[in-house]
């Protein structure tokens, strides 16, 4: 199918874009990799009466990687991220999630900051952000916000961005000492969008036992489904805590959907095998980290 005919507008600088949107208000949509809004276009399923198609802007595809986190640019794309040493350095989990997300050519194009304000509760990027406490930085003509994750994702596709605003950056929050994560999930073929997924984290204390234990769900909800486990696993030694009664608590709080791939039932019970998995995972990855690397 063919998308619905819109105006298409390609500045070259920040303050150009931001002063188009203020113009277009809800009738303008940014473009950024284009791999989810040009299929839902072609679709017809979206039909935005302008296009500002960001991709020419300097400095927007920047990665910062610093003692407290990772700062993504807008068009840093999925394997350029990916591809960071110094980002997998400071947070190992956004290569761990990223080797996940679609194939490599979409992998090429699409941006981790597109995926956040795409906001899909199947994408594995939306989990990772609430996951770690991360960060969007929106822009408007006259300013600048920060939105936590916990408030960013408001239901399926829709995030805290407004008319007229553009998505500059995401923050991801370094990993904190002693600490692990993991990322598994299940999709049909590989580089489909997952039928389940749990992204982990367990923060070990000075005595290896668990001090902190979560887990974020993709495709649990509408959107990304963060639990803390910490109180259910218990303040044990790795090997010791009960990972299982763990993986029942996040398996309680999910609420997927029956689609063509699924029942509602088959992925619930898919996401508390993979939340005690990931929850393994990161206790391991902990250990490892506490030792040294
Ligand atoms: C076959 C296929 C398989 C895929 N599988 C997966 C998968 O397994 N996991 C996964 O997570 N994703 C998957 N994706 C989606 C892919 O990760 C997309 O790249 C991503 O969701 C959107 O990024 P984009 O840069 O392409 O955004 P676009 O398609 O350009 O935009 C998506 C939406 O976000 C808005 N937007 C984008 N950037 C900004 C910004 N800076 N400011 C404001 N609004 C903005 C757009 O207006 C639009 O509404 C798949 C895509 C395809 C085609």
């Amino acid at each position: 199918m063919k998308p619905a005919p819109f105006d298409y507008h390609a500045p070259r600088a920040l303050g150009e874009a931001l002063d188009v949107l203020a113009e277009a208000g809800e009738h303008g949509k940014v473009l950024a990799g284009g791999q989810s809004l040009i299929p839902l276009m072609n679709m017809r399923l979206a039909s935005p009466a302008l296009l500002v198609d960001v991709n020419r802007i300097g400095g927007l595809d920047g990665i910062e990687a610093g003692p407290d986190g990772v700062r993504v640019g807008a068009l840093a794309r999925h394997a350029h991220l990916e591809r960071s040493g110094a980002a997998a350095a400071v947070q190992p989990l956004l290569r761990r999630a990223l080797r996940l997300v679609a194939h490599p050519v979409i992998r090429n194009r699409g941006t981790v900051v597109g995926s956040l304000v795409h906001a899909d509760p199947a994408a594995e990027l939306p989990a990772v952000l609430a996951l770690l406490g991360g960060s969007v930085r929106l822009a408007r003509r006259g300013g600048t916000r920060e939105v936590a994750a916990g408030e960013f994702f408001t239901g399926p596709l829709e995030s805290a961005l407004l008319p007229g605003e553009l998505a500059v950056s995401a923050f991801f929050p370094a990993r904190p000492a002693r600490t692990g994560t993991a990322f598994c999930e299940v999709s049909r073929r590989h580089g489909d969008y997952a039928l389940a997924g749990v992204a982990a984290l367990v923060r070990l204390d000075g005595d290896l036992c668990v001090a902190e234990a979560r887990a974020a769900c993709v495709g649990a909800g509408p959107v990304p489904l963060v639990v803390d486990v910490t109180a259910a696993c218990g303040a044990r030694a790795p090997r010791a805590a009960d990972w299982a009664a763990a993986a029942r608590a996040v398996r309680e709080r999910a609420e997927p959907e029956t689609d063509i791939h699924a029942t509602a039932d088959y992925r619930r019970h898919l996401t508390g095998v993979l939340a005690e998995r990931a929850l393994r995972d990161a206790a391991q990855d902990a250990l490892r980290e506490a030792a040294g690397g």
